[in-house]
């Protein structure tokens, strides 16, 4: 076998649109949030078919914890979410005093079961956070009723979810009060670094605005642009700095873009993975329901009980062959921060530590090649069949 260069887990797709876009941004003089910034959450919300206001975030993680913040979440107050996620889910609550309640996932989807949120619900309860895995939509319909009925929030890590339509609706316009969208490095659209916090509400998008910028009543951009003395703004609000740049915009808007068009890509990939893996010793990732759409974030098997290597051996032997996998995710209550602040024992979310043990995320995004994604399943294969 000829030496072949090291395919990586991920890699962003970024084309000379958003280049010269971002060169532009550079030459205007004008690099932190302001014009290109204003388009990208315009077209964001444009996208997104309109009525919601789209406001640009340095990271999804400020975006969660703006959004609690503005829904009032605070010291001693309890935030349902999964315990199969990313820890920024549940970071942002301590960043406010409250506490996550993690509760176990449904084994097909790996997305929170609606059954366990119920059963965690207590007097402190004040919202909860559903995590969209791989891309794959929660089951909201469910979800949101649970809200309704006990008067909770509902705020959603959308952070896989761009674009994921739950119920033939596009997350970002479900009925939730906030939905975060991250265009981190490795997520279906990139800025670098980003995120977009989306809402109906006139008052929790101006709170977000607000808190974004050092709680300044009003922006950089309105305040080197509106017609007022330029040196005046008044702080209202022990505010964050995470307003999102210009620079990092000027890719946004060629990302969103193309981000249907990568949906498909990844579609596909993801289609041809399960149709030429699906005689091995794996559980493969559900698609989504009929009218509905995944976004194909992550791909990631289990290993089935007929697996004679151990998922650890499987990683090592695909990098070995040059392939990097991944691992999503490590629960959170293994963690030792939330294991030991809250207590938890392996066996609370046995589901979520099933999951992990038999979890290998493969390669997925449009920069790889059909001869790349051939190299990945053949791997797979060898690996699992012992040749
Ligand atoms: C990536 C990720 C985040 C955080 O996104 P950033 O933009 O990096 O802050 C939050 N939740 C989940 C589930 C993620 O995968």
């Amino acid at each position: 076998m000829s030496q072949q260069h090291f395919l990586p887990f991920a890699l962003p797709d970024i084309g000379e649109e958003e280049i010269n876009e971002v060169v532009n941004a550079m030459r205007s003089g004008w690099v932190t949030t302001g014009p290109k910034t204003k388009q990208f959450e315009a077209d964001f919300a444009q996208w997104l078919g309109g009525g919601v206001e789209a406001i640009a975030v340095n990271s999804a993680t400020s975006g969660l914890h703006l959004a609690l913040e503005a829904l009032g979440i605070g010291p001693g107050d309890e935030v349902i979410t999964t315990a199969y996620t990313f820890t920024a889910s549940a970071e942002v609550m301590r960043y406010l005093g409250a506490h996550p309640v993690l509760v176990d996932i449904d084994p097909n989807t790996l997305n929170i079961d609606p059954a366990r949120i119920e059963a965690a619900i207590t007097p402190r309860t004040k919202a909860i956070m559903p995590v969209h895995f791989a891309g794959l939509g929660c089951d909201m319909q469910a979800i949101l009723a649970i809200a309704r009925k006990h008067n909770l929030k509902v705020v959603e890590d959308a952070a896989h979810a761009l674009p994921t339509r739950v119920g033939g609706e596009l997350v970002g316009k479900l009925a939730s009060d906030v939905t975060v969208f991250s265009f981190y490095a490795t997520k279906t659209i990139t800025t670098g670094e980003g995120g977009m916090v989306v809402c109906r509400d006139a008052d929790i998008a101006k709170r977000c605005r607000l808190m974004r910028l050092h709680g300044i009543n009003r922006d950089a951009f309105d305040r080197y642009t509106s017609n007022k003395p330029s040196w005046y703004y008044e702080i209202v609000a022990p505010g964050f700095k995470y307003n999102l740049s210009d620079v990092a915009s000027a890719m946004g808007i060629h990302q969103l873009r193309k981000a249907d068009v990568f949906q498909q890509q990844r579609q596909q990939m993801a289609d041809r993975y399960s149709f030429e893996l699906a005689d091995l010793p794996l559980l493969l990732p559900p698609g989504a329901p009929a009218g509905d759409l995944h976004a194909w974030h992550l791909y990631v098997l289990r290993l089935s009980d007929a697996a004679t290597v151990s998922r650890d051996d499987f990683i090592q032997a695909m990098f070995d062959r040059g392939i990097g996998c991944s691992v999503h995710f490590i629960p959170l209550h293994l963690h030792p921060y939330w294991r030991d602040t809250y207590k938890l024992q392996p066996s609370d979310f046995p589901k979520a530590l099933d999951s992990f043990q038999r979890a290998i995320s493969l390669p997925l995004y449009t920069k790889m090649t059909s001869d790349d994604q051939a190299r990945v399943i053949d791997a797979v294969r060898a690996i699992l069949t012992g040749n």
